[in-house]
């Protein structure tokens, strides 16, 4: 660990990774932690339960708003472990001089998305700190939900199974950097920021057997596949060309030096199911988005590796992002 904290500890890759291995996990130390899912199963598997600070600015940007995205964050850590959300907190940290009509229009938004969900604010907290001690609005949410789908895990992949990402990648990020950045997009591009529990209900009721599915939030699309590489110790082999880009994304990309599939979402989920259940999964996930498809199948070639296999047969491995990536995306 370098001797402070740099932004790119928050960067949802490798880093991330470090400072929460070796500061959080070395002393709180324990097997439901252990487990890094995206909410930890408590109560013998009866319910799940996570937390989340959001941080993002702009508060305002194409799609969405800081309390859409804060609801969003942490109710769909919830459905990712099979979960009803229900029971929320809200706690928020506001700087002095926030004018109140955006904070009524950040909780307006905030109840709205409860409502898609299911879910009610049970408990919360309010802070006012003096003016520069906090840039205008953070809010945290914890939840906790009712599991309605057991043993989904990142652990479980297995050799022949199936990867599908539930629409086209990368938006939520490439919004944000065009909100910060003044961009003019001639476009309709928008965060990805949505719900996933109706969608998530829909493949649990489908039948076919679910064997993990991770929101692709910060890290993007690559953290999410390197995580369950590792934790399943297989070998995740992408088919490059197969991953949905909108061509608006793919712009900012190149401005930025990015790669689409490191870039953060927080409405976009991957799924793994059996090979038997690719074709009905596939049905299902294009109900709500038609760029919804397959893009990976599990093997064994090269464990705890994401490959990326291009159409000229080229293979590079996709790793866990680096670096700085965009802060303050969520
Ligand atoms: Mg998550």
């Amino acid at each position: 660990m370098t001797k402070t904290i740099t932004i790119a500890h928050g960067n949802g890759g490798e880093e991330n990774n470090e400072l929460i291995k070796k500061v959080f996990y070395k002393h709180f130390e324990n097997d439901i932690l252990a487990k890094s899912e995206d909410a930890a199963v408590i109560e013998d598997g009866k319910l799940a339960f996570t937390t989340d600070s959001f941080t993002v600015s702009p508060l305002f940007f194409s799609g969405g708003d800081i309390g859409k995205l804060a609801v969003c964050g942490t109710c769909n850590d919830l459905a990712m472990m099979g979960a009803k959300p229900k029971y929320l907190t809200c706690s928020v940290i506001i700087e002095e001089g926030f004018p109140t009509r955006d904070l009524e229009k950040i909780v307006k938004s905030m109840k709205k998305e409860l409502d898609i969900n299911g879910a009610i604010v049970v408990s919360g907290d309010t802070k006012v700190v003096p003016r520069g001690s906090v840039d205008k609005l953070f809010i945290n949410t914890t939840g906790i939900g009712e599991i309605e789908y057991k043993g989904l895990s990142a652990s479980h992949l297995k050799d022949g199974m199936s990867v599908f990402v539930s629409r086209d990648v990368g938006t939520h990020g490439a919004t944000i950097f065009a909100a910060r950045e003044g961009i003019e997009l001639e476009s309709t591009l928008q965060t990805d920021c949505a719900s996933l529990y109706p969608e998530v209900k829909k493949l649990m009721d489908s039948g076919i057997e679910i064997i993990a599915l991770r929101d692709a939030t910060r890290g993007g699309v690559s953290a999410v596949l390197n995580e369950w590489a590792k934790s399943s110790d297989v070998c995740i082999e992408v088919t490059e060309e197969s991953i949905p880009v909108q061509e608006e994304v793919r712009g900012i990309c190149e401005m930025l030096g990015f790669e689409a599939v490191d870039l953060a979402n927080e409405g976009t989920f991957v799924l793994c199911v059996a090979k038997k259940d690719e074709e009905k999964a596939l049905e299902v996930l294009q109900e709500t988005h038609k760029t919804a498809t397959l893009i990976a199948t599990v093997s064994e070639q090269y464990k705890g590796k994401v490959i990326l296999n291009s159409s000229w047969g080229t293979k590079r491995f996709l790793d866990l992002p680096t670096g700085e990536l965009l802060p303050r995306i969520c």
